[in-house]
């Protein structure tokens, strides 16, 4: 099939009832522009300062973990039944930082995001165009600038979200003031009042929105790269990349996230990089967040599997013959182990656990195995 042009692909989403937001469309391409094309030169040619760096570091990292942290793994995925009133305020106020709508609406996308994955509904999935450049657009920016004709499954989404946390609506209803205040007088006034003048109040104002624009390409490449690159071992476009750091932890073991998204962290055991499930595990043994929803790592890697295998012999039927009995095999020897281990919950050994660890790394080794054979076939 030939693949869609971008302008056939704007064509398709009018057909289909998508309007474009002007507003939005204007504000999020002025960020870009302004923060990467005129701020960012301007402060690397007359050099930036300690306080400046530290500001505007400590602005990227509240936004980019009440994102990762509150926004999604709290809120969206409710990983802890019980989030304590500071984490909310911490959280809501760096919502306004990250500058991608109120906690509830984001919210109400994201749930959606799992819910519809890969689907038209799905506000950010590539595989909306079978042009990979076209979808990667599409799913890091060009659907942030357009209302979608299923606005009203996201604000359904975004109402129980208000109804559980009542809170939301009022960080929702005083989004734009705060906005206003965040975003424009707080950078001027702090730059005004600790660095010394008018010049000084710009300067901030400048690093601010620099900062901003960073974060903006960082929390979007969570819709976009770990939808592209990376392992797919599931039956959705997320993948796992090993390697993708940036957002902090929600860009490795995407795949993961999307079969067990409640489960607190990505990726196991827990020195896998993820400072957001380290965070949530501080916040938890500092009674600011109730117990974290954990999935037990035998669970996951089953279940991980079981996936992977669906996809592999979905995507290359032809080539499955010949390795389904050594793999079925395989399967049945691991699936004994993880049984066994759950029976046994009171004698849990660490032979158990060691047996279970070699059968389950026989069987992805087989399953690897089988998908670059195929690849290659
Ligand atoms: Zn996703
Ligand atoms: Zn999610």
């Amino acid at each position: 099939m030939k693949k869609q042009t971008l302008s056939q692909f704007m064509a398709e989403l009018k057909q289909e009832g998508f309007r474009l937001n002007f507003i939005n469309t204007i504000i999020l391409t002025a960020i870009f522009y302004i923060g990467f094309f005129v701020a960012f030169p301007y402060l690397i040619t007359t050099g930036i300062s300690t306080f400046e760096a530290i500001y505007g570091t400590g602005l990227l990292f509240w936004a980019l973990f009440s994102v990762t942290v509150y926004m999604h793994r709290l809120v969206a995925h409710k990983c802890s039944k019980h989030i304590a009133m500071p984490v909310h305020i911490w959280g809501n106020l760096g919502s306004v930082f990250a500058l991608q709508s109120d906690t509830a609406t984001w919210a109400g996308r994201h749930i959606t995001h799992h819910a519809k994955e890969d689907t038209k509904e799905d506000p950010y999935s590539p595989m909306r165009s079978n042009n990979i450049v076209v979808g990667a657009m599409w799913s890091h920016f060009l659907t942030h600038m357009f209302d979608s004709p299923h606005e009203g499954r996201y604000d359904k989404n975004s109402a129980i979200l208000h109804k559980r946390h009542p809170i939301l609506r009022f960080f929702a209803r005083f989004y734009v003031p705060l906005l206003v205040v965040q975003h424009i007088a707080l950078p001027f006034a702090i730059g005004y009042a600790f660095l010394g003048g008018f010049e000084a109040g710009l300067r901030l104002f400048a690093i601010h929105f620099c900062f901003v624009a960073l974060l903006h390409q960082i929390t979007w490449t969570v819709n976009s790269v770990t939808h592209i690159f990376g392992q797919q071992m599931g039956k959705c476009s997320a993948k796992n990349a090993w390697w993708y750091f940036a957002p902090m932890g929600e860009g490795n073991y995407h795949s993961g996230h999307h079969m067990f998204p409640a489960h607190y962290r990505n990726g196991s055991p827990w020195y896998i990089f993820d400072p957001s499930g380290w965070m949530l595990w501080c916040f938890e043994k500092f009674g600011w967040v109730g117990k974290l929803n954990r999935k037990p790592r035998y669970e996951i890697q089953s279940r991980t599997l079981q996936n992977y295998q669906l996809y592999l012999q979905n995507r290359y039927p032809e080539l499955w013959a010949d390795w389904q009995l050594k793999t079925e095999e395989m399967r049945a020897a691991f699936e004994s182990k993880v049984q066994a281990f759950k029976e046994a919950s009171h004698e849990r050994t660490t032979e158990a656990k060691k047996e279970m660890r070699i059968a389950y790394k026989q069987l992805l080794a087989r399953l690897n195995a089988f998908n670059k054979a195929s690849q290659a076939a």
